[in-house]
């Protein structure tokens, strides 16, 4: 089955309109788009949510996305009943005949009416359904259970597993889902003749729109203080079910399809709520790159500190085989579920007995037999010692090994002199990792080693951050695109290729937003276009104050943007802004200067806001084979690169010198203090490497 790349989990309600303002017992749908954020929305009623619902689907088909629908009401009834109202077994009648009947408005509704009705048919006035809430009588329906007879189940066998599930035919009162049923399945047969959705379980889930049966307390817990239930329970819902690997959803979703329909993720509670969802993820705040007021030039690590201070993680989570791992963000703190090693082992080829042996020779029977990596263990009888290879389990009856090099094997027994502590070349269980023991924490960068590690310790999946997203555009007028004709004036957009490749190997998804004009317009529509696709911008040029410099005149008009006079060399002001809630970083035009800003900014900055740990690049102190006198006020970065021990600098600082990045392969970091370097003095030379490059 193709995995399903959007996931929407709704909270339906039975009721009428219920207002503009975001309320409980409302409908509520999180929407989990690929590689963003699970988003909630409020709807007021059901009209507002079918339209909703459809322009996502409309939204995500045109991008060639599979959607998964949950909502949270029976898709079916009690055994017996769907036959009865239709006289067919198919399940898929009974929201066909539900679909034909009822009429809904935001105001009101014919739902008592047509339950009154099937309750004078099939029940005689007095069941299935129950409860009018209702002013007025309604013929065939009581308001309360008394002289209730219900001629179908009370339950399906599914809510008989599922603790604390309401039934569907209690029509009004806390928590009934009955009214809800009654008012989902014409939204369902809708969105199925419209889209083509299949209802699960009853259609094999073909189509690029699946609808399931969803119940969010089923794995959900309370909310946070302060939140809505509804909001929070379909966002969590979304993100546990969009945690699962593919298959393993898939395999979840292949059960037996009972005509009564079936509660999605029954019988996998744990495992679904082991998915440990990813904390809320509150927005960015406005201010995030504000700067104390009054300040003139910031130093670098007081801006670095700033970031580090006020970005979030925005990406969301998802679980992956180790084999993809790699490079991926740990999203939760791991565990591990087995020790390393998992029983004591030999760590040399050799014989095992039991305890150490003092001075002297010893003579020692040989049991039949070996002890290899991979076999069970055996039984050695006190007093006996037996073959072992390395890796091979301790037996049982051994604690102790010797080398193969310092016994001789005679007669069926091994001679050798002592002394020998007791534990010698053995390994003990979990002398490594215990079972339980935190192998990753969130925030790592999961790396070759942490796979070994992870699979070590009996880990096969991993939650991790979604990769985050960063558009790159370029801006200028003279800028052309490589390879393309040019008129003089016109030069090559060289930072763009620098600064997507750059991303790429921070393991970010690089998503290309080409190159803006010089037109605050045109720029303005670009970002806005850029917001809906990326978690972060980063643009080169017009980043300054001058009039050509659009960057930094929109995101202040935005009215969300700093310009950051950074006291660091290369590298003019960086402008930091937040459009329509996307985080801008605005380097310099000059190739040198973007990058030196790309690496020393936004290569942390990106890091945190996908849910890495901060990082520091770290550097060596190295002698240098140059000269250099600098004044106090700015920190500086040179292009640099170690040669036989010592540290050369490229021979020209203009920032527009591109040969002089290739050359290099770091930079030296020269502190805000006044400096007069001689060849032989120790600087500080941090390789690319170090910058994750
Ligand atoms: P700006 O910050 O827009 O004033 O640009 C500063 C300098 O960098 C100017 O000489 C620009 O032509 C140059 N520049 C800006 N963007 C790029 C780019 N994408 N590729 C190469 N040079 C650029
Ligand atoms: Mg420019």
């Amino acid at each position: 089955m193709r995995p399903f790349d959007t996931f929407i989990m709704v909270d339906w309600s039975g009721g009428n309109d219920r207002g503009a303002a975001p309320k409980a017992d409302a409908i509520w749908a999180a929407v989990l788009r690929p590689r963003t954020s699970v988003e909630t929305t409020y709807l007021r009623n059901r009209a507002t949510a079918e339209q909703f619902l459809g322009d996502i689907i409309e939204q995500e088909r045109a991008q060639g996305h599979k959607l998964l629908i949950g909502f949270d009401f029976p898709f079916g009834y009690p055994e017996g009943f769907g036959a009865a109202l239709t006289g067919s077994s198919d399940p898929i009648e009974v929201i066909d005949w539900f679909a034909r009947r009822i009429t809904d408005s935001p105001k009101s509704n014919n739902r008592f009416d047509i339950a009154g009705e099937i309750n004078s048919v099939l029940g005689s006035g007095k069941g299935p359904f129950w409860a009018n809430a209702l002013g007025r009588d309604i013929a065939g329906l009581s308001r309360t259970k008394a002289g209730y007879v219900n001629p179908f189940p009370e339950r399906r066998v599914c809510e008989g597993q599922a603790k604390g599930s309401f039934t569907c035919w209690q029509l009004a009162g806390v928590g009934a889902v009955g009214s809800q049923t009654i008012m989902g399945l014409p939204v369902l047969a809708r969105l199925r003749a419209k889209f083509g959705a299949c209802v699960w379980p009853f259609e094999r889930l073909e189509s690029d729109v699946a609808m399931i049966e969803v119940w969010p307390s089923l794995t959900v817990g309370p909310a946070p203080d302060g939140m809505i239930k509804d909001d929070w329970q379909v966002a969590e819902l979304t993100r546990q079910i969009a945690g699962l690997a593919p298959a393993r959803l898939a395999g979840m979703l292949d059960i037996d399809a009972p005509q009564e329909g079936w509660i999605f993720g029954l019988g996998f509670e744990q495992e679904l709520m082991s998915l440990r969802p990813e904390p809320v993820l509150p927005p960015l705040r406005n201010d995030c790159f504000a700067l104390p007021q009054g300040v003139h030039w910031t130093p670098v690590d007081e801006a670095l500190a700033l970031l580090r201070d006020r970005l979030t993680p925005v990406t969301a989570v998802e679980t992956v085989a180790l084999s993809q791992a790699c490079g991926r963000i740990a999203a939760v703190d791991v565990t591990a579920p087995r020790a390393n090693p998992p029983l004591p082992n030999t760590a040399v080829d050799g014989y095992g007995f039991a305890g150490g042996r003092g001075e002297g020779t010893h003579r020692v029977p040989l049991v039949q037999g070996r002890a290899a990596a991979g076999d069970a263990r055996a039984d050695v009888p006190a007093g006996y010692a037996i073959r072992v290879l390395t890796g091979a389990a301790l037996p049982h009856g051994v604690d102790t090994v010797i080398l193969q090099e310092d016994v001789l094997v005679e007669d069926g027994h091994i001679v050798f002199r002592g002394v020998l502590k007791q534990g010698s070349n053995t390994r003990r269980a979990g002398e490594d990792v215990q079972a339980g023991d935190v192998t990753l924490r969130a925030g790592r960068v999961i790396t070759p080693a942490d796979l070994a590690l992870l699979a070590a310790t009996g880990v096969a999946q991993i939650a991790v951050r979604r990769p985050l997203r960063v558009g790159v555009l370029s801006t200028g007028d003279e800028l052309a695109e490589a390879g393309a004709p040019v008129a003089d004036g016109q030069i090559y957009d060289a930072n763009r290729p620098m600064l997507l490749a750059l991303l790429a190997r921070l393991n970010h998804c690089a998503v290309d937003l080409g190159r803006a004009p010089d037109d605050r317009a045109g720029l303005r529509a670009m970002l806005d276009t850029a917001a809906g696709q990326v978690d972060a911008i980063i643009t080169s040029g017009g980043a300054s104050a001058g009039d050509e410099d659009h960057v930094s005149a929109l995101l202040e008009h935005a009215g969300a943007m700093a310009l950051w006079r950074i006291a660091m060399k290369p590298g003019r002001p960086l402008a930091l802004g937040l459009w329509q809630g996307v985080p801008v970083f605005g380097l310099p035009g000059n190739p040198v200067a973007a990058l030196v800003c790309a690496l020393v900014f936004a290569q942390p900055a990106l890091a945190q806001l996908a849910g890495a740990d901060w990082t520091v690049p770290q550097g060596f102190d190295v002698p240098a084979a140059f000269k250099k006198r600098k004044k106090a006020g700015r920190r500086e970065y040179l292009r640099a690169r170690m040669r036989e021990g010592q540290i050369e600098v490229f021979a020209s600082e203009g920032s527009g010198r591109i040969s002089g990045l290739t050359w290099a392969e770091g930079l030296v970091e020269l502190g805000e203090e006044a400096q007069d370097i001689r060849a032989g003095d120790p600087v500080r030379f941090i390789p690319f490497g170090s910058f994750g490059l």
